[in-house]
């Protein structure tokens, strides 16, 4: 049975075309393969889970409840949806992994991440990160009411599309150090994540071994996804 990854689909009600692409997926391939991969920014944003009643999250829930009946669905979060938690994988039915997360893929081991953790050249977003992954960061984002927090999201959005205008766009790619080191740290030789929203596939030498990078592409314009089966792997993009 096919192994079904996908990330950067960053869903939201002004992008129906993604939604009704993202139901269609579930729907279909999503419910004959054996397991199902999203990699991160699966949602434009999260603002927590007392957001889940937000008619926009609980329709997107609802498809994703309907589909775990079916095929097991693997959730890592991104940078756009890491305050996601309990709340919404007892609703969605969706078993939520650590970033990096690895299994066997045709006998391979295999590294899943979302992919920010690798762009160690963009130092002004891995400050952000490390920031705002604290425990207290957390706890003060949560602790703002809800209607509040949204703005402020908001408002970090349009300050990151400000910032990414006047970077350099390599400065944004991952850097080869940091892949080199994630597959010597997890002794995988077979690497798939997104992010970067630069699909692509990519041979990395790492001391006497050669191993493989595949990334995976971001749904503004199309919904795709990677398979992976016995025959090897596939590029899908959805009708
Ligand atoms: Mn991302």
């Amino acid at each position: 049975m096919a192994t079904l990854l996908l990330s950067d689909l960053h869903l939201t009600a002004s992008r129906p075309h993604a939604v009704a692409q993202f139901e269609a997926f579930l729907t279909g391939p999503a419910r004959s393969a054996g397991h199902v991969y999203i990699l991160g920014d699966l949602f434009e944003y999260w603002a927590g889970d007392d957001d889940l009643g937000d008619p926009f999250n609980e329709r997107i829930i609802a498809m994703l409840a309907a589909a775990s009946a079916h095929v097991p669905i693997n959730f890592m979060r991104g940078n756009r949806d890491f305050l996601a938690a309990d709340g919404f994988t007892r609703a969605s039915g969706v078993r939520m992994i650590d970033d990096p997360h690895s299994i066997e893929l045709g006998n391979r081991r295999t590294l899943l991440l979302h992919g920010d953790t690798l762009c160690t050249d963009d130092t002004e977003y891995q400050r952000f990160r490390a920031e705002s992954r604290s425990a207290a960061w957390i706890m003060t984002m949560l602790g703002t009411p809800l209607e509040k927090r949204k703005q402020h999201i908001q408002t970090l959005r349009a300050q990151s599309e400000t910032q990414k205008r006047t970077k350099a766009a390599d400065i944004m790619d991952v850097n080869a150090t940091a892949v080199e080191d994630a597959f010597r740290a997890s002794g995988c030789d077979q690497m798939i994540h997104g992010h970067t929203h630069r699909p692509g596939f990519h041979v990395h030498e790492v001391g006497d071994r050669l191993c493989e990078r595949r990334v995976l592409d971001a749904w503004y314009e199309q919904g795709s996804y990677l398979a992976h089966d016995e025959s090897g792997f596939r590029s899908v993009t959805l009708a």
